[in-house]
């Protein structure tokens, strides 16, 4: 059998290393087509020269000389700059793109492997919650399989596997609260970075383990869902569930549920989005009933974490809305990350933002790249960045 060639876009990221991490012990099944990294060029180096890629990407021109003489004694092609991205997801020589570029950077080369027709393992929430229509409708016509890596979105992609056309009646995205969970605004007003980037359950890249203690990481993950299941806003319902055992639910039209358990660990949906739809073996720790006796639920505090209000705002709104909110939510959550800015400021900033750009109902991919750029700025003043 041909080994799957796979692109990972955001390899030195927690998804990319951990995507590498599949890739190594199942090499008989994947290789590393492609690498990419924006500025970590030393483990960009090292990864290159453990698993050979055709090529990688240095985002970061000041670091290509280094990457291009540490590579010299190889055959692997090295190439810098934004527009690369795009150069090399335009290759035919991978079977999947592995998006796990962080924010609106990755929408770009994303959009070049869909209009391929390459089969995508989605991280990069940000390019459907920015451009969710745009998207999805290539994907169709290109024929370019999305398979969810995000653990939610991967849950419910499995429940609905053997499903065949059977409406989804709701489904419920589980959320395990962050870190902040049942705190009140007097307590978020002095959260500080370091406190922010401590996640009870999942270890993961900066923003979105900001996002997750904002609960904006849930709103995006809304946006994300309606575009993937093509469901209504009236279809997602947020619960949230702190033990993280439940990665999410589908109920379907009889009312029977269902939902798919395990210990959190990324490289589970990792590797189930590089596989499908074979299961491959592997010896993670399991999760065990009788040690984790109790699950619990409760609804979200959306008069706490407001993010999660606007979020569900800008869902409903449609348009450039989910555009807008990103947007300015990566300045406000880059800002508060370097102290710039307080934890209840980002809330501030993406209201802010939101209530200031002009509103287009049906963008064109040229529009919300304004929209993007008009809702930085925007968000940038308000920081006096
Ligand atoms: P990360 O910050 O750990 O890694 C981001 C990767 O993207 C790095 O390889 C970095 O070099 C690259 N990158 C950053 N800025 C870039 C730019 N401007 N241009 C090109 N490349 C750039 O992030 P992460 O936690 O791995 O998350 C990646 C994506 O996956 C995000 O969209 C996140 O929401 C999603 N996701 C992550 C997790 C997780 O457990 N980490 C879970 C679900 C979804
Ligand atoms: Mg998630």
């Amino acid at each position: 059998m041909q080994k799957k060639r796979i692109a990972i876009f955001g390899s030195t990221g927690s998804i990319g290393t951990q995507a590498l991490d599949v890739i190594r012990v199942n090499s008989d099944l994947f290789e590393a087509e492609i690498l990419t990294a924006q500025t970590n060029d030393e483990l960009l180096i090292k990864q290159a020269l453990e698993f050979n890629p055709n090529a990688v990407v240095i985002g970061d021109e000041k670091k290509y000389e280094t990457v291009k003489q540490a590579l010299s004694s190889t055959n692997i092609k090295v190439f810098t700059g934004e527009q690369a991205l795009e150069e090399v997801a335009d290759f035919d020589s991978y079977d999947m793109m592995l998006a796990a570029i962080v924010g609106f950077a990755g929408l770009k080369p994303t959009l070049k492997a869909v209009e391929k027709g390459k089969a995508i393992g989605l991280a990069n929430k940000e390019t459907l919650v920015v451009a969710g229509d745009i998207v999805m409708q290539k994907a169709i016509e290109k024929r370019a399989p999305i398979i969810p890596v995000d653990s939610e979105h991967s849950a419910i992609f499995q429940c609905l596997v053997g499903e065949g056309r059977n409406p989804i009646e709701k489904i419920i995205l589980t959320a395990s609260g962050g870190p902040f969970l049942g705190k009140k605004p007097n307590f978020l007003v002095n959260v500080k970075r370091d406190h922010a980037l401590q996640h009870p359950n999942w270890s993961m890249g900066a923003k979105i383990t900001v996002d997750s203690a904002t609960l904006m990481n849930k709103g995006l993950e809304m946006i994300e869902a309606k575009w993937l299941f093509n469901l209504k806003p009236e279809q997602i319902q947020v619960v949230v569930h702190p033990q993280s055992i439940i990665h999410s639910m589908v109920q379907f039209e009889d009312g029977s549920i269902k939902a798919q358990m395990g210990l959190p660990d990324m490289k589970l949906p990792i590797q189930y989005a590089m596989a499908f739809p074979t299961r491959i073996k592997n010896d993670f720790p399991r999760y065990d009933m009788r040690r984790f006796s109790s699950l619990t639920f409760e609804e979200p505090d959306v008069k706490t974490f407001r993010n999660l209000a606007l979020a569900t705002e800008a869902l409903y709104k449609n348009g450039n809305m989910p555009c807008i909110l990103n947007a300015a939510n990566e300045i406000a959550v880059w800002a508060f990350l370097r102290n710039r800015i307080g934890f209840l400021d980002i809330t501030a900033v993406v209201e802010k933002t939101m209530q200031n750009v002009s509103y287009i109902e049906q963008p064109t991919l040229d529009e919300y790249f304004e929209s993007d750029g008009e809702a930085r700025n925007f968000a940038a003043s308000l920081i006096k960045l």
